[in-house]
């Protein structure tokens, strides 16, 4: 009998939720532990503090001395709070977060110490970072890379420990990190989009994106992932048979969130909470043992380092509550897998979100410029979009059946496609008055009212709008939003620039009036970007025909998808808004093509150990028990032993044919990795794609056949039922 997997059971029936104090009130301890505006205030000289905010606003250069200023005081507030080191806190090309720390103290002449930070360790620090993946822009001999301070995302402390958000690049000026490129894109939307603003309100002068992503997880008993390295290595099952009750009775979804979990999630609010996390919603998600947590919505360079920060902190947390978070988007087969929606949005200087309608026609005007020139670009670039959120873990969800499937379209419903539908037979040229006013009254005029009573809402559509707001519905849970939130700055941007070209243009050149020039350019987008809505179902196969009729791509695997990352469409929209060289673009890719790789290879080593030293043992323990039994019968009965050990002559041949099963595909698997030795890049992921993976579906049918003939008291690994409905 397998000891690890029953003692876990039973140390997992024995927990208690940990009790969680609560005395504080939540808008108390939020942002406790940030070195935030209030806390500036308190701690830093007035010329440090407007110095501060101007560079978060405007992006203006800090000078030496005044950081020399804010590091003094950062340090004096972060010690007032018990800090004892600081870190510079960056986002390296490995998707999670990275951080060294260093005392604050230090010694002077050997026998005397104080406590010191300054501004130069404040602004620029150089990480011994040789082990990161850079793609190789940053070869290890020659050019070395510094974090630098990012003062627009607060400084915050974690433990004992100040962290300072920093960027990651080479000497040479090249991204080695998610977050440089994410402030480019940022700085790109700002600046056509403001542009596109003026057309409506003289005073617009800064734009910023707006990113409130909803992060879905399992939460599974420490001790029961213990007895499985898949989870343990690769973060998924990567196999085990589907339990006889899922989730077909919904009966987990916004149902009562489980003792434990919820111990969980209050440990995990408070410590936002003092992080200046802004957490709001909890609930159970569709999976049992599925949960969910979102935000309040904020700047996006923000929430992305937010999330990026939740993910590490509740991994931290989970430990004390003897659970294992996993991120994956697709632990479970058969089972809903976890994604993470980027609702985004853009929102002016005094807060006025532009994609919501206003109050007076042009206000709605300013909302159908940017809402139509959102869908322009997205069908324009629905590639690099699909790119963007591609990665190993992703494959298995996307195009999946319960996941928004491979290929993007805009969802914007009915009503909205009924103004565009209008829209579109604008005439040509200038306007008469009375189309005018009736565009005015009737069109544009009536927009507020649709949006209020709009509740259609498609839960299958990879990219909809949802009232005020475009969800991202297709990025994983695992990645780093910064990836998909620079591709989606970087192409509303680009569109922005064109759309303030064209309307320019028409309005020197044909003499229309402004109104007029942009309803002009808005009626052939609406005409151009038509194959990009879809309201229907995106889960079914019409769907898929559809599409392809339509001319929309549909990448099914990750290598193949990632190829839009280095087009020359790509290289050329991100050098022209200045958000990432072709050397960058081109690092970039090489490190998801090997990150995809490692990660089949991984799978493929885990399946193999699992199957053979795990699995196959086991089946032949309980055939020997079978076998000794039918021999015993046969002792005893003599011939009749065929008719009363049927069964058991039966189960023996089956476990034999699965085992031969296993052990030929294993070693058919063996001989494809051996050839991959050959092949690097593009070649190297598609080859684990195309010949490897493919290995995995059949060694789990055969291992999975066999946990359901093999007698329950040997089988070494959890079970599904184990692991998903033990609370
Ligand atoms: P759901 O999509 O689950 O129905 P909501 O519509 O309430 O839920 O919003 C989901 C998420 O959208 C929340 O995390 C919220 O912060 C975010 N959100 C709302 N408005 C905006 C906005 N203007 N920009 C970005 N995110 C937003
Ligand atoms: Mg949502």
């Amino acid at each position: 009998m397998s000891r690890i997997r029953f003692n876990a059971l039973q140390e997992t029936l024995r927990r208690k939720p940990i009790k969680v104090i609560q005395n504080e009130k939540r808008s108390t301890l939020f942002g406790q532990n940030v070195f935030n505006k209030y806390a500036m205030q308190q701690y830093l000289t007035r010329a440090a503090y407007e110095s501060v905010m101007n560079a978060i606003d405007h992006g203006t250069k800090i000078d030496r001395k005044i950081a020399d200023q804010v590091a003094v005081s950062m340090k004096d507030w972060a010690m007032s709070k018990g800090a004892t080191h600081y870190t510079h806190w960056f986002q390296p090309l490995t998707g999670a977060t990275a951080e060294k720390h260093d005392a604050f103290f230090e010694s002077i002449n050997g026998s005397l110490a104080m406590e010191k930070f300054d501004g130069e360790q404040l602004v620029q620090q150089e990480p011994d970072a040789s082990s990161f993946p850079n793609g190789g822009i940053r070869n290890m001999f020659e050019a070395r890379g510094y974090t630098a301070w990012d003062p627009t995302s607060p400084a915050f402390i974690y433990e004992t420990t100040l962290c300072i958000p920093t960027i990651f690049v080479a000497y040479t000026g090249e991204a080695l990190d998610n977050k440089t490129p994410l402030l480019r894109a940022l700085q790109a939307i700002d600046t056509h989009a403001t542009a596109v603003c003026k057309y409506f309100d003289k005073n617009a002068n800064k734009v910023s994106a707006t990113l409130g992503w909803e992060q879905e997880f399992f939460l599974i008993d420490e001790a029961l992932v213990l007895a499985r390295q898949d989870i343990q290595f690769t973060g998924r099952t990567l196999l085990g048979h589907s339990p006889a009750k899922g989730q077909q009775l919904d009966d987990h979804y916004f149902g009562t969130i489980p003792a434990r979990a919820m111990s969980f999630m209050q440990d995990l609010e408070q410590e936002c909470m003092l992080l200046g996390i802004p957490v709001k919603t909890r609930h159970n998600e569709v999976a049992p043992n599925q949960f969910e947590v979102a935000p309040i919505f904020e700047e996006a360079n923000l929430a992305v380092d937010h999330n990026s920060l939740l993910m590490d902190v509740m991994q931290k947390i989970s430990r004390r509550h003897k659970f294992k978070v996993l991120f994956h988007e697709k632990p479970f087969a058969g089972i809903n897998g976890s994604g993470k929606h980027n609702n985004w949005s853009l929102s002016t200087g005094n807060g006025t979100n532009l994609l919501s309608p206003g109050k007076t026609p042009m206000k709605n005007l300013q909302f159908l410029t940017f809402f139509i020139n959102t869908i322009k670009a997205v069908y324009h670039y629905e590639e690099l979009l699909r790119a963007s959120i591609a990665s190993a873990s992703n494959e298995y969800r996307l195009g999946a059946n319960e996941a928004p499937p491979a290929i993007i379209s805009v969802f914007i419903g009915r009503q909205l496609s009924a103004v565009l539908d209008e829209l579109e037979n604008v005439t040509k040229g200038k306007l008469s008055p009375q189309e005018k006013t009736d565009l005015k009254l009737n069109i544009i005029g009536k927009i507020p009212e649709i949006l209020l009573d709009n509740t259609d809402r498609n839960r299958t559509s990879p990219f909809a709008f949802t009232g005020n707001k475009f969800e991202f519905r297709a990025v994983g849970s695992l990645a780093n939003c910064a990836i998909p939130m620079t591709v989606l700055n970087t192409i509303v941007a680009k569109q922005l620039k064109e759309f303030k070209i064209e309307v320019d243009a028409l309005i020197e050149e044909k003499d229309l009036k402004k109104d007029e020039a942009v309803f002009n350019i808005l009626r052939e987008y609406i005409k151009d970007s038509k194959a990009i809505r879809f309201d229907g179902d995106s889960y079914g196969e019409a769907w898929e025909k559809e599409a392809k009729k339509r001319g929309l791509t549909n990448y099914k695997t990750t290598p193949e998808a990632l190829k839009a990352k280095v087009s020359e469409k790509t290289i050329s929209l991100f050098e022209e808004m200045e958000v990432m060289s072709k050397v960058e673009l081109e690092a970039r890719y090489e490190i998801d093509l090997e990150s995809y790789a490692k990660k089949v290879q991984i799978e493929g080593r885990v399946l193999a150990d699992i199957a053979r030293n795990q699995v196959v043992p086991t089946a032949i323990i309980y055939q020997n028990t079978l076998l000794e039994n039918t021999k015993n019968l046969k002792e005893i009965f003599g011939d009749e032993y065929k008719i009363i050990a049927k069964e058991q002559l039966e189960l023996i041949m089956l476990i034999s044919n699965h085992i031969t099963k296993i052990n030929a595909l294993v070693i058919k698997m063996e001989a494809e990795k051996v050839k991959v030795n050959k092949y690097s890049g593009f070649k190297l992921a598609a080859h684990y794609s195309n010949k490897i993976k493919p290995f995995f579906t059949d060694i789990r049918y055969h291992c999975d056949q066999l946990e359901t003939l093999v007698d329950d008291n040997l089988w070494p690994l959890t079970k599904y039922r184990e692991l998903l409905f033990t609370k």
